[in-house]
């Protein structure tokens, strides 16, 4: 049986940075599940569909195809055949990603390819409801949370090294709306999962959160 290690949290906790160093460590696939979503409302946002049209998100739901595919160690999404990764961490596209994540017909569709992928590859998988919902059974499962105040900081350093505009009350903002969203869908919220081990990163720097978890799973593995 695959070997999975499931990470869990809020947006900005720092899941993807410490889960691709930690598959890298390991020889995991990393799996970033938020991807498959922002994937899926990337192909929203292009069909013009608005956010609460439930109707049009189904049918078009139904249209995306959305695989996964890895170049040099890499997740690369794939929409309908076509490369998006590189238009997928745009503040719109989460924020469509968000709002369209709590539909039934979005997650079951991006559910089933995760745990596809889940059942024959040793994975480091990041999202909401990986321990909760995709895979249960998983041998680790991490909470990985930190402040609002802490994400927005973080966000906000990122996106000003990048030459981009920041405003930091608007990023706690957008975080502070997103957290509420994700924890209060009536599918798979976002939740610690009972077998979880939690970590907070609010006074950790990558390296301590990284030894913090490759410690609980060289326990896991014997
Ligand atoms: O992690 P990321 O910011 O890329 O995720 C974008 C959005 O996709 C999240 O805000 C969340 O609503 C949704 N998502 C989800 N379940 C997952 C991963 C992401 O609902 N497993």
């Amino acid at each position: 049986m695959a070997f999975n290690i499931a990470i869990d949290g809020p947006a900005g906790a720092g899941k993807s940075t410490i889960a691709k160093t930690l598959a890298k460590e390991l020889g995991y696939v990393y799996v970033d599940t938020g991807a498959m979503y922002r994937a899926m409302a990337y192909y929203f946002l292009q069909q013009g569909i608005d956010k609460d049209d439930e109707a049009a998100i189904i049918a078009a739901a139904d249209d995306a195809d959305v695989t996964i595919r890895y170049e040099n160690g890499a997740q690369q999404v794939l929409l309908n055949g076509e490369n998006v990764t590189a238009s997928l961490r745009t503040e719109q596209v989460g924020n469509m990603a968000s709002a369209t994540s709590v539909y039934p017909a979005v997650r079951t569709k991006l559910v089933a390819l995760q745990q596809k992928l889940a059942q024959t590859t040793d994975v480091i998988m990041d999202g909401r409801d990986i321990g909760t919902c995709v895979l249960p059974q998983a041998q680790v499962k991490i909470y990985l949370t930190a402040s609002v105040e802490t994400r927005a900081k973080r966000r906000y350093k990122e996106l000003l090294e990048k030459g981009e505009p920041a405003d930091l009350e608007k990023i706690a903002a957008d975080i502070e709306e997103r957290d509420y969203r994700d924890m209060h869908r009536e599918m798979s919220p976002l939740r610690q999962a009972e077998d979880a081990v939690l970590v907070d990163s609010s006074e950790m720097n990558i390296d301590e959160v990284v030894a913090a978890i490759r410690g609980i799973a060289a326990e896991k593995r014997g």
